[in-house]
C-alpha cells in the first residue's frame, strides 16, 4: 500500500439522507484532518447514494468516494467489507472512522482483520498526537468507570465513534470537493446472507437515542403508572423516556427503553435521572450526556457524583413541582 495519508469517514445513509452519525464523523474527521494538514474523505456505500456526495462535502469532506451497487442496498457483511476494503486500499488513509452503530460495529473489526490493523471501538474523544501524528482514541472502560486512551502503530488506525460524542459542522452548501466513483465489482455468490424481511421498530414520539432531552426512571419509580409522570415531563421537553434495568426487568416499561451497558447509549443535552442510583452499568450508557439532573431521596446515591444539578427528595413530591415549572416556562 502507498503512504498512509488523510482521514476517511464511512458516511452511513438512512432513508435517502446522510445519517446523523455521518455528519458527526465528518465534523470530527474535518478537525483531525486539519490538525494533520491533510485531506478528509468520505465513503458512501449503498444502492443509490451518489446524490448524497455533495451533502458530505457540505459537511466537511474534501473528496467523496461513491460505491453504488444494487447488492449494497441492504447492509450485508460480505458485500460491505469487500467494498470498504477496496475504498480504503484506494485512498490509503491514516485514519478511518466509522459509527458505533449496528453497521460500524459489524464492519470495523472485520475490516481491521482484512487490512491487518487494529480497531478501537466506541470512542468518545479523538485527537492527533502532534509529535507522532498517531490517533489518540479515548473510550470508556470498566463499565464506564474509567476512560482509557488507545493508540497503535498499525495503519490505517480504525476507530468507531459513539453517536452524539462529536458535533457536526455547520452545513456549508458552497463548499467544493471531488467525487470519485468506485466500481463495487461484487461477486453475488460471495455474499453469504440474504435479507428476508425488515421490521421497523415502532416508536411513538422522539427516538431515545436521538432525543435532546431524556427523562429516565429507576427502581424507585415503583410502577408502570409512575412512568406516566415521566412521560408528561418528557413530552413537555420534546424528549424521550428512558429507564434503568429494574423497571424493564419488572415489565413497567419495554426493554427498548433501557439505558446502559446492555441497553441504549444516549447523549442528550439534558438527562433527568429520577429515582435511579447511577450504577456504573447504567452510567455506561450516559457518558455523553451534557447535563445530568438527578432526583433521588438518598443524598449518598452515586448519581449525585455524576450530576450537574441534583435534588435530594422523594420524586413523588419533586417531579410534579418540577414538571409544573417546566410547563409554565414552555407554555408561557
Ligand atoms: C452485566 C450487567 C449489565 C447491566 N446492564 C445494565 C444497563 O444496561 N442499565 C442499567 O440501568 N442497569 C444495568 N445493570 C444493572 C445495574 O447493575 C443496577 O442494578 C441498576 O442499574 C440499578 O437500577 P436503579 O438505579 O434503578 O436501582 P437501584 O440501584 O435500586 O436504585 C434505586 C434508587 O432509587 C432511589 N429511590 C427510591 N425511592 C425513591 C423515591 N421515592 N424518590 C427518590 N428516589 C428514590 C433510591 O435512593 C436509589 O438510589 C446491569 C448489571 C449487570 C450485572
Amino acid at each position: 500500500m502507498a503512504e498512509y495519508k488523510g482521514v476517511m469517514v464511512h458516511a452511513e445513509a438512512a432513508e435517502g439522507k446522510l445519517a446523523g452519525i455521518a455528519t458527526e464523523l465528518l465534523g470530527c474527521g474535518r478537525k483531525l484532518a486539519d490538525e494533520l494538514g491533510e485531506e478528509l474523505s468520505a465513503v458512501l456505500t449503498g444502492g443509490e447514494v451518489g446524490n448524497l456526495a455533495q451533502e458530505a462535502i457540505a459537511y466537511g469532506a474534501d473528496r467523496v468516494y461513491v460505491v453504488e451497487d444494487k447488492l449494497l442496498e441492504d447492509y450485508r457483511t460480505d458485500a460491505y467489507v469487500a467494498v470498504m476494503e477496496k475504498a480504503v486500499k484506494q485512498a490509503s488513509p491514516r485514519v478511518l472512522l466509522l459509527g458505533q452503530t449496528a453497521t460500524g460495529r459489524d464492519l470495523a473489526p472485520r475490516l481491521a482483520f482484512r487490512l491487518e490493523t487494529t480497531a478501537t471501538m466506541d470512542c468518545i474523544e479523538l485527537e492527533i498526537d502532534p509529535e507522532t501524528k498517531r490517533l489518540l482514541q479515548t473510550k470508556p472502560v470498566y463499565g464506564g468507570n474509567a476512560r482509557a486512551i488507545f493508540s497503535g502503530e498499525a495503519a490505517p488506525q480504525i476507530a468507531t465513534v459513539r453517536a452524539k460524542a462529536m458535533s457536526p459542522l455547520e452545513r456549508d452548501a458552497s463548499r467544493q470537493g471531488e467525487v470519485v466513483a468506485i466500481v463495487a465489482g461484487l461477486d453475488p455468490s460471495a455474499i453469504r446472507t440474504r435479507v428476508l424481511e425488515k421490521v421497523s421498530e415502532e416508536v411513538e414520539g422522539v427516538r431515545l437515542e436521538a432525543a435532546e432531552a431524556v427523562v429516565s426512571g429507576g427502581r424507585g419509580i415503583g410502577s408502570a403508572e409512575g412512568f406516566q409522570q415521566l412521560e408528561a415531563l418528557a413530552k413537555l421537553l420534546k424528549g424521550a423516556v428512558g429507564a434503568s434495568r429494574p423497571p424493564c426487568d419488572n415489565g413497567w416499561v419495554p426493554d427498548l427503553m433501557q439505558v446502559g451497558l446492555t441497553g441504549k447509549i444516549v447523549a442528550p443535552d439534558l438527562y433527568i435521572a429520577v429515582a435511579l442510583s447511577g450504577s456504573s452499568q447504567h452510567m455506561a450508557g450516559c457518558s455523553g450526556c451534557k447535563n445530568i439532573v438527578a432526583i433521588n431521596k438518598d443524598a449518598e446515591a452515586n448519581i449525585f457524583r455524576e450530576a450537574r444539578f441534583g435534588v435530594v427528595g422523594d420524586w413523588k413530591k419533586v417531579l410534579p413541582a418540577f414538571t409544573e415549572k417546566v410547563r409554565e416556562m414552555v407554555e408561557g
